[in-house]
């Protein structure tokens, strides 16, 4: 059962028209000196732009004692290319990049680890700890492009935005939890404790558009100081997006959401640079040679991050529940799943451990658990023929977003707390292999066609109806 959006929160706060602000005035400062100088000395090219790391309630030496934790913490969760040659191929090229970052005198310890991985993606934590993905090399269409991405992470580094997101997320959302626990405590060391995963909830790795946008700019710099072709920065990013269109958006994206006018910002940094030289570099054999390499790894089966556990089915349900309430509704669930709120807030899936499966591609599927969702539609809740074509349309969604998805019962009136409901029962292939039983249960409400999907493989099917069955009972709603 395919959903979406699920791993992953958006994060938008005032924070990030703060930094906004900032970035405009170094603009700003920077066009005013450009027009005194380029009267002066008629012709002579236009000088990059000045970028630095914006406010940070830790100190440089944080980010690296904290991005260590997290490294370490990543390199046992994540699965590692494990392959000697293309380690010391990203080392090299990483350290090539490294050494032309402006850093402000920081001495990072810059770390380079491929990720076997086949999602397009890759990650920097603080103090210079590099991930990238197999995706992202097999993405690259030569070195130079490979470079941008690396330039990119290492800038993210250079201008400090993890620790610069967690301090204006502490800002920001100070009445948050997690946040007043983390930071009442202000080392980097007690807000991965607490969190409990590499990327401390995803703060140090929650950047904003403008974070993305200096990234590129300072990584376009880099290229450029590197010696490599600066406009392979835009390339990648370009081809990313055209290749995707209209299909699941790169992991990479979710991670580093994409800036406006990123191509246009790009190629305004190049010419300010003078233009692509003229021996710029594009490609080398060893790059060439290390793209087959990874190519040929074997494919890792991963679950998805904060879901990882042993591989194989998940634990029984557990008899005790857990409750949950939605804004027009409230439900008990077992209390060994977890809840996965959508990110645009609409809907929520319950999931035991392992339940999510990752397809490879950094989109994740859920093999046992519960969807729920709120589809458009109109109509009182006791209009039969409403509730029944409102019920065509989102399973006719659910077919699209699963090709292979059968309908095998439907049609079957219930009563859901109430209020009346019809029942269809689907047959799909698992990502957990096999085929897989959805149970879908809609209700019209005043919010639209509120639906619920019960997912288990067949095989496993009648070990997990009962839960559903108490999980549908407990569904109280509002009104
Ligand atoms: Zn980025």
């Amino acid at each position: 059962m395919s959903i979406r959006g699920s791993k992953r929160r958006s994060f938008s706060g005032n924070a990030e028209r703060q930094l906004c602000a900032d970035g405009a005035r170094h603009a700003l400062s920077a066009g005013l000196f450009l027009g005194v100088f380029l009267l002066l000395i008629p012709g002579a090219s236009a000088q990059r732009t000045q970028l630095k790391p914006g406010w940070n309630k830790f100190s440089p030496q944080d980010d690296i004692s904290l991005g260590k934790r997290a490294a370490t913490d990543a390199e046992k969760q994540l699965p590692l290319c494990n392959t000697p040659k293309v380690d010391a191929y990203l080392t090299q090229l990483g350290t090539r990049l490294a050494q032309k970052l402006p850093t402000g005198g920081v001495q990072y310890p810059f770390e380079f680890h491929c990720v076997n991985d086949k999602a397009i993606n890759a990650f920097a934590l603080p103090g210079g700890y590099v991930f990238i993905n197999r995706g992202a090399i097999e993405a690259a269409d030569n070195e130079a492009q490979l470079a941008a991405v690396m330039a990119h992470e290492l800038s993210h580094v250079a201008l400090r935005h993890g620790t610069n997101q967690a301090t204006k997320a502490m800002l920001a959302q100070t009445g948050l939890g997690i946040f007043g626990a983390v930071f009442g405590d202000t080392t980097g060391g007690a807000l991965l404790t607490q969190l409990g995963s590499f990327t401390a909830g995803g703060v140090l790795l929650r950047y904003s558009r403008t974070a993305e946008s200096q990234a590129d700019v300072m990584g376009t710099q880099v290229l450029y100081d590197a010696g490599y072709d600066p406009r392979a920065m835009a390339q990648f990013f370009e081809r990313l997006e055209a290749e995707t269109k209209g299909k699941n958006p790169p992991e990479f994206f979710s991670d580093h959401p994409n800036p406006e006018h990123r191509v246009e910002r790009v190629d305004e940094e190049v010419e300010k640079l003078g233009g692509v030289p003229a021996n710029a570099r594009r490609d080398s054999a060893e790059f060439e040679a290390i793209k087959r390499e990874v190519l040929a790894l074997p494919v890792v089966k991963k679950a998805t991050p904060g879901v990882a556990g042993p591989v194989g089915p998940p634990a029984p349900p557990s008899r005790n529940f857990s409750e949950y309430q939605a804004s027009s509704y409230t439900l008990k669930y077992p209390d060994n799943w977890k809840k996965y709120p959508d990110s645009d807030g609409g809907g929520v899936s319950f999931a035991p451990q392992g339940g999510l499966i990752d397809d490879g591609s950094g989109h994740s599927s859920l093999a046992y658990g519960l969807i729920i969702g709120v589809a458009q539609a109109k109509g009182s809740p006791d209009d039969g023929n409403a509730l029944s074509s409102a019920t065509s349309q989102v399973i006719q969604d659910l077919q699209k977003a699963n090709p292979s998805m059968k309908i095998t019962r439907q049609g079957e009136h219930l009563r859901l707390n109430g209020q009346p409901g019809l029942s269809t029962y689907l047959s799909n292939l698992s990502p957990a292999g096999g085929q897989e039983t959805d149970w879908v249960i809609t209700v019209l409400r005043p919010e639209g066609l509120l639906y619920f999907v019960c997912v288990a493989p067949q095989s496993a099917y009648d070990n997990y109806d009962k839960t559903f069955s108490s999980i549908l009972d407990s569904v109280r709603f509002a009104h």
